[in-house]
């Protein structure tokens, strides 16, 4: 146990399990009798441990698996859907550096395009693909012998307790923790604060084959506008094979279908067929996260942490830094800040953008379409990452003023 001395006055703390798994087909229900997990439960009992994370998905296994040698001897995971059970999904990103993900990629692009203009390096990035359920996998395995009673079922609520603990309320019964990890968007408190504005990011994406060459393999569309509120970016996986993706900035989740995206494909390829096996869609929310939790041990993670940058949706790239870095304070004893803080020019930015997706959806996609075909695409790749030099932040303002005059003449 690495925090020792660190626990609440008046909590014991056991290290080492007798019995855990990580079943990887069927995680135990809840309520059940004590089954091959080692866990027990009866709706009226209340279980101890000493780190409860409420959310079991890719920051929290990110984190379980940096820590998992140095965790202290009880530690569970409240998730309805435990890792192995998430459908699969591509998860696309851009990097300057080498990811954890990058093995596991199926695509890696340094040239990229927007619309019809010509392609250019976007170097130092390098854009990639996964699967999730390639990564999950990994993840799970990995996790397979970690000390970790996997719990399936559903937070309610966290809250602090005058002892010091935290009270994790669940639909199968209360947990106590010395310190909880929350993912959970949807419990309080929630992600993203009504606080502050906040927005949705809707997608769909097929992978399709065409049954000639048409696609440029070493070319990533990043940005095609498909009508004034929605943009498609196109990955190719070889001559005849990609995956397309349409996303749409809006106030609420709602869901896309696949037909704008096979008439893009009609209207960019003439000539070619194309059949599209795969669909998926989901909704990222965005938005700033709460800046209090429960206390100083209940600590935010992923997307809730606000580690999923507000403008522009995706996150899987910040969330391992995030999850290497807590690991870190943590072996060293130092303290986790509870959430995330932007600093202040990055966050009025991202406000105003999220402001914009209020006030017009078709507003946002305009600016982002200014921006990248005004700017070089690494630096446009730079400002998303909040890692551009001021000097080069003059060109992105200067192209996206248009847009944001247009919105205040709306007011
Ligand atoms: C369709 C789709 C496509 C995406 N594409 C990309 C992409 O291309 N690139 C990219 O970087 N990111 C992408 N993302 C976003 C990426 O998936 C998230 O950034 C990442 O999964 C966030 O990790 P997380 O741990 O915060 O949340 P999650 O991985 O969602 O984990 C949260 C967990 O909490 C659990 N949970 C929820 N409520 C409760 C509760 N009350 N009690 C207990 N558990 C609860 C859920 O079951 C889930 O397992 C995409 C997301 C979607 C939906």
């Amino acid at each position: 146990m690495s925090r020792g001395g660190r626990w609440p006055r008046g909590v014991m703390v056991r290290s080492g399990r007798t019995s855990s798994s990580l079943p990887k087909d069927s995680p135990p229900d809840l309520p059940a009798e004590a089954g091959e997990s080692g866990v027990e439960w009866s709706p009226m009992s209340v279980r101890e441990y000493d780190v409860v994370f409420v959310g079991g998905g890719l920051a929290a296994s990110l984190l379980l698996k940096e820590l998992r040698k140095e965790l202290p001897g009880r530690v569970a995971v409240v998730d309805p859907s435990p890792l192995p059970t998430q459908p699969s999904v591509h998860w696309s990103y851009w990097s300057h550096e080498r990811t954890p993900y990058d093995r596991f990629a199926i695509g890696a692009w340094q040239r990229a395009k927007v619309g019809d203009m010509p392609p250019e390096s976007i170097a130092p990035y390098t854009m990639s693909l996964v699967r999730s359920g390639d990564v999950f996998a990994d993840l799970a395995a990995r996790l397979e012998s970690a000390p970790v009673d996997w719990l399936r079922t559903s937070a309610r609520s966290i809250g602090s307790r005058d002892d010091g603990m935290y009270e994790v309320s669940t639909d199968a019964g209360v947990l106590r923790a010395c310190w909880v990890f929350d993912s959970a968007c949807d419990i309080g408190p929630a992600f993203p604060t009504p606080h502050r504005p906040g927005a949705v990011l809707n997608g769909t994406g097929i992978r399709v084959t065409s049954d000639r060459p048409a696609f440029d393999a070493a070319t990533a569309t990043l940005f095609d506008p498909l009508d004034e509120r929605s943009f498609a970016y196109l990955l190719p996986l070889g001559p005849d094979e990609a995956l397309l993706e349409s996303a749409t900035f809006g106030p609420v989740a709602e869901k896309t279908d696949a037909a704008p995206l096979l008439r893009y494909l009609m209207d960019r390829y003439p000539g070619a067929s194309f059949v599209a096996p795969h669909e998926e869609s989901g909704s990222i929310p965005l938005g700033f996260p709460p800046l209090r939790t429960a206390g100083p041990r209940h600590v935010l993670l992923g997307t809730k942490r606000g580690l999923v940058k507000p403008s522009a949706g995706y996150g899987i790239v910040r969330i391992v830094k995030e999850s290497e870095e807590l690991a870190r304070l943590w072996r060293e004893h130092r303290p986790l800040a509870p959430s995330r803080r932007d600093s202040r020019p990055w966050a009025l930015l991202d406000t105003g953008f999220l402001q914009l997706v209020g006030k017009d959806p078709r507003l946002p996609l305009a600016l982002l379409g200014n921006v990248m075909r005004a700017v070089p695409l690494a630096r446009s790749l730079g400002f998303i990452d909040e890692q551009l030099p001021p000097r080069q932040l003059a060109s992105i303002f200067l192209s996206a003023l248009p847009i944001v005059l247009q919105s205040a003449v709306r007011k």
